[in-house]
């Protein structure tokens, strides 16, 4: 085996004055899609005042079918900066291709590598050679080793300021979306050392999980949570049923203020 960059010792990501792996869980929230700059400024809004420490916005949107709405695009990622510097706070977004890192590099803080992508290695690779932060999202279907070793692609290149995101695996489960995945979390957190925070709104696909899922998520040690919300969660554009009201978010978040 080559001599690995990550070995299990503990790593602190410093973004602005957060510290991400430290002993505060971090809490990520916002839409699965920005629809708007209406819709952002609103989200930013409400969510800073309720206690939010990282935004989530997805502007480049994964779809299952090509012909769903693909997310604003650079359109979408303008008003998220301005509506996220309004109330000053930092943004993590979706890139979905290579192509697009040094564009984006100035408008965000951490880069979100989707489920989709965390094989896609020419993607990490480059990833690996820009000085932001990356949010490493377990492929739905990836070992823990093959997880571990898609932040090496990362850390390979320099670049170790890694966020690991368990959001759920396929299993036979037909209830839940995804089945989530603590203990391999905790698995992927000791042999790299790397912060690992969990999706509990991809990992189960159900708005009523998304509190216990988070709670347990911090219990049993690790280091913060992404949640989607939406001021009016039925009519959200993508993953509806999954995301949750500003109020069912602050009763969650409470908790840990
Ligand atoms: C997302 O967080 O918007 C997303 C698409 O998640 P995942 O890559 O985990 O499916
Ligand atoms: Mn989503």
């Amino acid at each position: 085996m080559d001599k690995l960059k990550l070995t299990g010792k503990k790593k602190i990501i410093k973004v602005r004055d957060l510290e991400i792996g430290a002993e505060k869980p971090i809490f990520i929230a916002g839409p699965c899609s920005i629809e708007s700059e209406e819709h952002i400024i609103d989200e930013a809004n409400n969510l800073k005042k309720i206690g939010v420490d990282i935004l989530r916005g997805g502007v480049f949107k994964p779809r299952t079918s090509p012909y769903d709405f693909q997310g604003l695009g650079y359109e979408g990622l303008e008003y998220f900066k301005k509506a996220a510097d309004n109330v000053n706070l930092p943004i993590i977004t979706e890139v979905l291709s290579e192509d697009d890192i040094e564009k984006m590099i100035d408008y965000v803080d951490i880069f979100q590598v989707g489920s989709r992508n965390m094989y896609n290695y020419s993607l990490l690779k480059k990833l690996g050679k820009t000085n932001k932060p990356v949010l490493l999202k377990r492929g739905f279907s990836a070992t823990i080793k093959e997880w571990t070793m898609a932040a090496e692609y990362i850390a390979m290149g320099g670049n170790e300021d890694i966020i690991l995101c368990e959001r759920g695996i396929r299993a036979f489960n037909d209830y839940t979306r995804n089945t989530l995945d603590l203990a391999g979390a905790l698995v992927a957190k000791n042999l790299t050392g790397l912060p690992v925070i969990v999706d509990p709104s991809h990992g189960t696909g159900r708005r009523e999980l998304i509190g216990p899922m988070t709670d347990a998520a911090i219990a049993c040690g690790l280091d913060g949570v992404i949640i989607e919300t939406h001021r009016n969660p039925d009519t959200a554009i993508s993953d509806a049923k999954q995301t949750i009201t500003y109020s069912d978010y602050e009763k969650i978040r409470g908790k840990y203020l």
